[in-house]
């Protein structure tokens, strides 16, 4: 069992995640056979695909045509036919264990023995699942978020008897397919990413129940304070109050009182049009950001912390993949270990105690591994050590978290990774960029290439909702990151697919070049919210678009296409999606061959003599042009051209 013996695969299950499971492998490259029990359920999700993909493709988010993805996809009713040739099966079945069961019971006979069994449940244990053959060793979950073809995350659960070999084919698989898996070590009920959002709804329903908080208060306080992206009444109501409470109740988690009323007078959200807000004679989720009040964030995030202890104390997961999966399942702004790490795990771990301590509810009963962190004095980041090792960062480039930095061949490789945010510039990641261009050494450098990670943005703004109380424009008064990729001494390179929005264009316009692909689009866009672009936008503009231009995007904020703003200047090429890559390395093999300090000079030159007189620009450019030519570097560069070979510079 092995990723090499994977080809084909079955999907059973046609209805929300089978379609999206088999759409998602057929893009990979795989042949794919869908299975549901009837003709016209297998008939709708077929349907469905074909629209996702013609979708996809006039956004030009895949490679080759929707036909030709859709010519690698079968459907059938047949079982047998579905499965028998078939090296990974992926189970959508309804969320039944008895209906589970026969289903991997006729799979046992259906299907060769070395094939891998998986199963897309939410709530059911895997080993439950297994019971049902006699080899759970090749029995996994692959549980995939919906809807499977926007949502970037796999949780890879090992059942009681999974292989390590069964766990890692499934692993690399996910990889192979484009998304990203994270390991779940250990069967336990709603995973990782479940078990972490358990609190984030309920704690609030207790807390509002119990009288100490409002609904508005809780959802303006987590969504605009703390950056989650939608308050926990806000989500209950979209998701299905009735789901939640139906989690809890097969758990046997306690139920807030205020859950249960709704549930008990069908109110349940959105589907109903009514649930914690009201969608048909109200407003629907209309709190607004001057609702925050004393609500108290720190019970919420504490006992999610506490969580996160347990799953990363019991051999779960690891901070990593705790902090990967709420990241990317649940669009949190960022991990909740690394949140642990910043408030300072004394604090959560106190915070937990006295709520034990006043209620005697097994709900803040702190996880021992907690506990062993703080008595470590392993507190978090201040303490240098908490989940994560800070200690260790000494300016590594593997030591931020918000951003990839590589450094190979001379080429500074920077990726802002927070693909669930498409990438919007947050405090942190400002923070690590300026961090990562000021102090990494320049003498290792020949260029720079930052991209956004994910295939939707380069960067779609500035995260305002992470900044917990400060203005946005402060923000950008406050940050020097954008300065300092302007003044890194080597040429940057903005390498653009997607969205490249406010911040974001802020900070491509802080890089010397800017390469993009035909979809992505560009914008300034912060007068809708009756703002101006912070991050040297303004200024940056006018110089490289000229006033006119410049005006028409500040002014009116809207979005320019790739092949405008090549035909303005605002970018240097704009490239179609094939030819991206390529074109961009031939642009990063000029300048990482080229000579590092004339570059260096010319783009100090020119910076600055943007901004001064002509006749002092004449004198840096003079200045710098003598101080060229006491350099090696020039003379190597004579010495090839005389002797038509390619130059060898080495920056001296
Ligand atoms: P769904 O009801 O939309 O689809 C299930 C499909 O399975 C239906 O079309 C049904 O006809 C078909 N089916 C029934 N018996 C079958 C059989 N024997 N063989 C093949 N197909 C059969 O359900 P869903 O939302 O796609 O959920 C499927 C599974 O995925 C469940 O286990 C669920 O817990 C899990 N899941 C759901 C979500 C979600 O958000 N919907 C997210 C992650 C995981």
């Amino acid at each position: 069992m092995s990723l090499d013996s994977i080809d084909r695969v079955a999907v059973l299950g046609a209805g929300n995640m089978g379609h999206g499971i088999t759409e998602v492998t057929a893009m990979a490259g795989y042949d794919v056979t869908m299975r549901d029990i009837k003709d016209e359920f297998v008939e709708d999700g077929y349907e469905s695909i074909a629209w996702s993909l013609e979708k996809l493709e006039e956004k030009e988010l895949i490679d080759e045509s929707a036909d030709e993805v859709l010519d690698r996809i079968e459907t059938t009713t047949d079982l047998e036919a579905a499965v028998s040739d078939a090296d990974l099966v992926i189970e959508a079945a309804p969320e039944n264990l008895d209906l589970k069961h026969d289903i991997f019971s006729d799979l046992e006979a259906y299907c060769d023995e070395e094939t891998l069994l998986a199963t897309n449940t939410s709530s059911l244990p895997i080993s439950d699942i297994a019971e049902a053959v006699d080899t759970p060793e090749r029995v996994l979950g692959l549980h995939f978020f919906n809807p499977p073809v926007k949502m970037d995350l796999v949780e890879v659960i090992y059942g009681e008897d999974t292989s390590d070999e069964a766990a890692e084919a499934g692993y690399e698989w996910v990889e192979s397919i484009d998304k990203t898996p994270i390991y779940v070590r250990k069967d336990v009920r709603g995973f990782v990413v479940n078990t972490i959002v358990g609190p984030f709804g309920g704690e609030p329903a207790f807390m509002v129940s119990e009288g100490e908080a409002t609904i508005r208060e809780a959802d303006a306080t987590m969504s605009h304070e703390r950056g989650y992206p939608m308050g926990p009444f806000e989500l209950a109501d979209l998701t299905g109050i009735d789901v939640g409470y139906h989690v809890r109740k097969e758990g046997g988690s306690p139920i807030p009182p205020i859950t249960e009323e709704k549930v008990e007078a069908e109110e349940l959200g959105q589907k109903t049009g009514k649930g914690f807000y009201d969608y048909e004679d109200g407003d629907g989720a209309d709190y607004q950001p001057d609702d925050v009040d004393d609500f108290d964030w720190l019970r919420v995030e504490a006992r999610m912390i506490n969580r996160a202890a347990f799953l990363v104390g019991e051999g779960v997961a690891t901070p990593e993949e705790v902090d990967t999966g709420v990241q990317l399942g649940l669009g949190f702004p960022e991990g909740i270990c690394r949140r642990g790490d910043k408030i300072g795990l004394d604090k959560v771990l106190e915070k937990l105690e006295t709520l034990y301590e006043e209620t005697g509810s097994d709900r803040f009963e702190p996880h021992p591994y907690l506990e062993e962190l703080v008595e470590e004095g392993k507190t978090g980041e201040d303490a240098g050590e908490g989940f994560y090792e800070y200690d260790g960062d000494d300016g590594g480039l593997d030591s931020y978290h918000d951003l990839n930095a590589e450094l190979e061949d001379g080429v500074l490789r920077v990726e802002l990774d927070r693909p669930s945010r498409m990438n919007a510039l947050s405090g942190d990641l400002l923070s690590e960029i300026d961090d990562l261009f000021s102090s990494v050494d320049t003498d290792e450098v020949r260029c720079a290439v930052i991209e956004g990670a994910g295939d939707r943005a380069f960067s779609a703004g500035a995260d305002i909702s992470g900044f917990s109380g400060v203005e946005p424009t402060d923000l950008m008064d406050v940050t020097p990151a954008f300065e300092t990729v302007n003044d890194f001494p080597r040429p940057v390179v903005a390498k653009v697919d997607g969205y490249c929005l406010g911040a974001g264009l802020e900070l491509a316009l802080a890089c010397d070049l800017r390469l993009a692909t035909e979809r992505s689009e560009f914008g300034a866009p912060e007068i809708n919210l009756g703002l101006i672009p912070g991050g040297g936008g303004t200024q940056r503009l006018l110089r490289v678009l000229g006033e006119t231009r410049a005006k028409e995007m500040v002014f009116r904020g809207e979005h320019i296409d790739a092949d405008r703003a090549e035909d303005w200047g605002l970018i240097n090429r704009s490239v179609d999606r094939e030819a991206f890559d390529e074109t961009v390395d031939e642009f990063v093999d000029d300048l990482r061959n080229g000579p590092p300090i004339g570059l260096e000079i010319a783009k100090k030159v020119m910076n600055e003599g943007e901004d001064a007189s002509l006749e002092a620009a004449l004198t840096m450019e003079s200045q710098g042009f003598g101080l060229l030519t006491s350099t090696d570097d020039v003379l190597e560069g004579t010495m090839a051209f005389a002797e038509d070979r390619e130059p060898e510079f080495e920056g001296e």
